[in-house]
């Protein structure tokens, strides 16, 4: 089967890793260590690329442009502000990473958004083309039914309102070797990706079900901000499972350690 992933940069945010880890010993300080400064890091976001002979799917969108406006009124902007590439400004962004594949928005067959936070769906506009077919969990567009105002913690309505999105149920084969696996916790709906390729192997992209390396353990290590605990933790262990079955190489949504260094990153590497 032929198949082939390519991994895309879609924008780099920096944050305070309490965010995103509650960790004894890396991220929680000692008391006699009050003075010391919290810590800072690169919190990356990545989007898939995947060519079967069904057709170009894509899996999330990683941070918009106009982030530093889009993200004012919910305060992000000094929480995760992206950081641009120094030599090039342009550089990063999911347009920009298409780009350089020789693709834009309309080539793209199926758009799958692991779950409709600001990091993940904030470009999904961009594919309301009337050629992609946009997808996520049916569990998250119902929970972003209840929310009222600009956004609700860090969803933003208006990064995908008035597109026609198509739900997923359960764990699914969406494409041959191409299959979502239902996580969520960290959201109502968050979903995870898994490649079965011919040549690499199997591959699990967790998106924000397991945030970094460090999150995954074991044991499963928390963030500040999830929706519900004890499903959090029952997905972790689930891919887990799956993991362990498939001898899968595991990809976790904003690890900055992993991004650096133990990534195959688009245009030149791919998954196959
Ligand atoms: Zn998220």
């Amino acid at each position: 089967m032929d198949i082939k992933a390519h991994v895309l940069h879609s924008g780099d945010m920096e944050a305070d890793y309490t965010w995103l880890l509650l960790k004894p010993d890396r991220i929680i300080k000692p008391v006699q260590e009050r003075n010391t400064p919290r810590e800072f890091g690169l919190v990356p976001t990545h989007a898939i690329l995947v060519e079967t002979p069904e057709g170009r799917m894509l899996w999330d969108t990683g941070v918009p442009r106009d982030w530093a406006k889009r993200w004012e009124p919910t305060t992000f902007d000094r929480f995760f502000p992206v950081v641009d590439d120094a030599e090039d400004p342009e550089a990063g962004y999911l347009d920009h990473s298409l780009a350089q594949m020789g693709l834009t928005t309309e080539d793209i067959d199926l758009l799958v958004l692991s779950h409709l936070h600001f990091d993940h769906a904030a470009n999904a506009k961009a594919f309301d083309n009337g050629k992609t077919k946009i997808v996520t969990s049916s569990a998250e567009l119902e929970g972003v039914k209840g929310i009222t105002g600009y956004n609700q913690g860090a969803h933003i309505p208006s990064d995908y309102e008035g597109l026609d999105i198509g739900g997923i149920d359960g764990d699914e084969e969406i494409l041959p070797g191409v299959s979502v696996i239902q996580t969520p916790g960290h959201t109502w709906g968050t979903m995870s990706l898994m490649l079965d390729l011919p040549n690499d192997g199997t591959k699990i992209f967790t998106s924000d079900a397991v945030y970094m390396r460090d999150s995954w353990g074991p044991p499963a290590v928390g963030a500040a901000i999830v929706w519900n605990n004890l499903a959090w933790l029952d997905s972790v262990e689930k891919l887990r499972k799956i993991a362990q079955e498939k001898e899968a190489e595991v990809f976790f949504g904003h690890d900055a350690d992993q991004a650096a260094n133990d990534i195959r990153w688009a245009p030149e590497g791919f998954y196959s």
